[in-house]
């Protein structure tokens, strides 16, 4: 059985204690991970520190830049191998696994790209200064990140980290660490200085408090459920250092009877249903107007009922979902729904031959939802979509900000007019008129308003979110 270490200093370390590698296609062990705890976490941040005083801290932005996009094209080498780890480790379809090594590898080349063009300015002041702003990485940032895209995450929290000129401590979630460890041993291979970039895998109440918790932390991204998240800005308090959070979402998709119907149908379904659900801006509330209503959720009814569940091998539209956990809980509302006699609208199907132990959850389309029940008020994250029923523009603003939520929302309509006055109004960090999610897009900036977080990753946004901007006033008379 593979026992993976962490990565620390440029060194692969064991922990003293291990965690088990669970597969959800079929529910067994495939592997045991390093359970590192507060004595790693403080090993990775000393050699973080040791790197940002040492050899990394004194490369150029071009230097620095130069080696992700080495680690980008290494990423590109090994991306089938890193696609079936994921695959197998998440649960993920393998074609959507492809997808996420692309993208991971498209991280580390923009950024790459990006390292040597972040610019400070000049600014008027008074005669005989001249006045200038530079960036500064922060030093050593903490980066958590969640379980549904680890290898995208990874790129992109870690990318623009190390291209501002910070050192990294990774934590990757306990339940899919694997390619995390891997894109260290590339970063090895690439030629990253010694302790650039160290991997602690561990349970967020242990190696996640800890460095979410250490004292020579500047900066932590975290990337996770609002709960964990208020913890982490909570610890972020007591050191007063920044923090980024991307949290959840309850994001709505804005049906109007003049839009193209069967595009949006199609692009909504597979909003909520790519990675069994579990992305944090998922369209996971649809608001249809009135007019339309029966006839659009009849439609998506259809194409739900198309779908099909299977092992991440199989690569069916949808894999299983992470752990057991998140399966009873996604289950639980389903059957809340049932419970309650509100309309199931459809249901995916199991493949065949779909191993019976692993963590399958039929896609679930609910009608006629309230606006304030539970269902469309809580984040699922699982391929569960509930619908809507409004009767215009302005109810449908009403009750799309009507959520603790902020993250991402879709306006579907032929009228531009009424897409910017709603686009304009909608309360998140995200609004897509007549498409949804733009294909990823990590030029883009990406984040939260309200409970969905705070600061943005993707774009030069993220770049700049990783440094600190330095005032020098230099007074030269005349
Ligand atoms: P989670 O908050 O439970 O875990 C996220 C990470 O935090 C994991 O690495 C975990 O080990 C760590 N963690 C857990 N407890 C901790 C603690 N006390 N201190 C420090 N670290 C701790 O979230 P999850 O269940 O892994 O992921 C699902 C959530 O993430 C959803 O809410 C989803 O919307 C959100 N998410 C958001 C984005 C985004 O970009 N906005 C992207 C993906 C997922």
């Amino acid at each position: 059985m593979n026992v993976h270490q962490n990565f620390i200093g440029g060194a692969w370390t064991p922990a003293n204690a291990t965690i088990p590698v669970v597969n959800p296609s079929d529910g067994q062990v495939m592997g045991e991970i390093a359970r590192g705890g507060a004595a790693e976490i403080d090993r990775a941040v000393q050699a973080a520190e040791r790197a940002m005083d040492g050899e990394w801290g004194r490369l150029d932005a071009t230097a620095r830049g130069r080696l992700l996009l080495k680690l980008s094209e290494l990423i590109k080498r090994d991306a089938e191998t890193l696609a079936r780890m994921e695959s197998e480790d998440v649960g993920k379809p393998i074609s959507l696994a492809r997808s996420d090594a692309a993208v991971c590898a498209r991280y580390f080349e923009y950024y790459g790209g990006a390292a040597d063009k972040v610019h400070g300015d000049t600014i008027p002041f008074q005669n005989g200064f001249t006045v200038m702003t530079v960036y500064e990485p922060h030093g050593v940032v903490g980066v958590i990140v969640p379980w549904n895209y680890p290898m995208q995450m990874t790129g992109r929290s870690v990318a623009p980290a190390l291209a501002m000129g910070n050192a990294v401590v990774l934590k990757p979630a306990e339940d899919t660490s694997l390619t995390a460890l891997a894109l260290a041993r590339l970063a090895e291979e690439a030629g990253f200085p010694k302790g650039a970039l160290n991997v602690v895998t561990g349970l967020g109440e242990e190696a996640g408090a800890a460095l979410a918790g250490h004292p020579g932390i500047h900066h932590i991204s975290f990337t996770g459920s609002r709960e964990v998240g208020s913890l982490i800005q909570a610890a972020a308090a007591r050191n007063t250092v920044p923090v980024t959070l991307e949290l959840g979402g309850k994001s709505p998709q804005i049906v109007f009877a003049d839009a193209d119907l069967a595009e949006a149908g199609s692009v909504i379904t597979k909003g909520i249903t790519q990675n069994a659900g579990q992305t944090c801006s998922a369209g996971s509330r649809v608001l249809v107007e009135d007019a339309v209503y029966d006839r659009f959720v009849a439609d998506l009814a259809q194409r739900f009922n198309a779908l099909r569940v299977g092992s991440a091998s199989q690569d069916l539209d949808l894999g299983p979902v992470v752990n057991r956990k998140q399966c009873e809980r996604v289950q639980s509302y389903i059957d809340l729904a049932k419970k309650e006699g509100l309309p199931i609208l459809a249901e995916g199907q199991l493949g065949s031959n779909v191993p019976g132990e692993g963590f399958y959850v039929r896609p679930t389309l609910i009608g006629n939802v309230p606006p304030d029940h539970r269902l469309a008020q809580e984040e699922i994250f699982g391929p569960v979509l509930v619908a809507i029923r409004v009767k215009d523009e302005e109810e449908a603003l009403r009750v799309a900000n009507a959520t603790e939520y902020g993250l991402a929302a879709g306006i579907w309509t032929s009228d531009l007019g009424r897409a910017l006055r709603l686009g304009r109004k909608v309360k998140s960090g995200q609004v897509f008129i007549n498409n949804y999610g733009a294909g990823g897009g990590v030029e883009l900036p990406f984040g939260g308003v309200k409970g969905s977080g705070h600061g943005r990753e993707k774009g030069f946004e993220a770049l700049y979110g990783f440094g600190a901007v330095k005032m020098i006033a230099i007074k030269h008379g005349g």
